[in-house]
């Protein structure tokens, strides 16, 4: 089997999925399917070919026991536009090869995001990186800031025009542009370590805006690997890791005893297992 073609990728290739404001997800291109980690296997395991039955059982032995590098052999290429802060965040992932648009070559054009009223929220106590997903802005609250957010980058866009007028260099002007400020990248990355960017960028810890870009390339990932994605999700993104601890608190907790950890601890366990807090 030598090129791949999955007809439910090729139906979506090029199509422009909009996140957020202005932003945005296409395929450009995929390399490689479920079948490329079946086939990737079985040269490791020296299996001749199985039913689909088999393919989806050992795709999903793979995943659930690490054998991680026959999903490094399917490769999905992406065009991204989304703000630079979530750039930030999204270029943590170094395995990667990416291309991003230039600020010195290129005029900026003038697309901020700015958070819908139903997402301008309170700092959250509980978690210091993160708003308090259950607190809301009073609506009037929402709108007065997202005015002064369309006010603020008005202006350093006009003055960034007028810069770019005056013959100022294009890498000087863009320096005070904003982070809100949009950005494109083609970015490429193999299936492993896809799947390792989702789980982190899928996890409620997250910033709300970064997992909305998580959710769409997890689409589109599923449609090109269905077998894949469907272990993903039941091994790693529905699944937990549990500590020697953890594994103890349920012994416990099965037992009929109290689960033992410190208060902190108590409450990351439960929230793990989807457990009702100890009155
Ligand atoms: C919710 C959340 C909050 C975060 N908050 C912060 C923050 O406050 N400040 C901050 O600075 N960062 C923050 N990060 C970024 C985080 O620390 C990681 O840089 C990011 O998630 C990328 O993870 P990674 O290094 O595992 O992934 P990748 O860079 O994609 O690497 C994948 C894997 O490859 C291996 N690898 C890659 N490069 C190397 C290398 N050079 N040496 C050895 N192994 C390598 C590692 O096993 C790694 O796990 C946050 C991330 C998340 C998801």
């Amino acid at each position: 089997m030598a090129h791949i073609i999955v007809p439910e990728a090729e139906a979506i290739l090029e199509k422009e999925y909009p996140v957020l404001d202005h932003g945005f997800v296409r395929l450009v291109d995929y390399m490689g399917s479920d079948a490329r980690i079946v086939q990737a296997a079985r040269v490791s395991y020296g299996e001749g070919t199985k039913s689909v039955r088999d393919d989806k059982a050992l795709i999903d032995y793979l995943l659930r026991n690490d054998h991680n590098s026959p999903f490094e052999q399917v490769v999905f290429t992406f065009h991204v536009k989304m703000p630079i802060f979530v750039a930030r965040q999204w270029v943590r992932h170094r395995t990667a090869r990416m291309n991003e648009i230039s600020g010195r070559y290129s005029l900026m054009k003038d697309e901020v995001y700015v958070p819908a009223e139903d997402q301008v929220h309170f700092q959250s106590d509980s978690n210091k990186q993160a708003r308090d997903e259950n607190r809301p802005a009073p609506p009037i609250v929402a709108e007065k800031i997202r005015a002064t957010m369309h006010e603020t980058t008005t202006a350093i866009f006009d003055h960034y025009k007028e810069m770019i007028d005056a013959g100022i260099a294009r890498e000087i002007a863009r320096i005070n542009l904003p982070l809100s400020l949009y950005t494109e990248i083609y970015w490429q990355m193999d299936l492993h370590n896809l799947f390792h960017f989702l789980a982190l960028r899928l996890d409620g810890h997250a910033q709300l805006e970064i997992r909305k870009y998580g959710e769409v390339i997890g689409q589109i990932v599923k449609a090109v690997c269905p077998f894949a994605w469907e272990s993903f999700e039941r091994h790693r993104l529905n699944g937990c890791r549990l500590s020697s601890d953890e594994i103890l608190a349920v012994k416990n907790l099965l037992a009929g005893e109290p689960a033992g950890l410190t208060k902190r601890r108590d409450g990351e366990f439960r929230a793990k297992l989807g457990l009702e807090k100890e009155k």
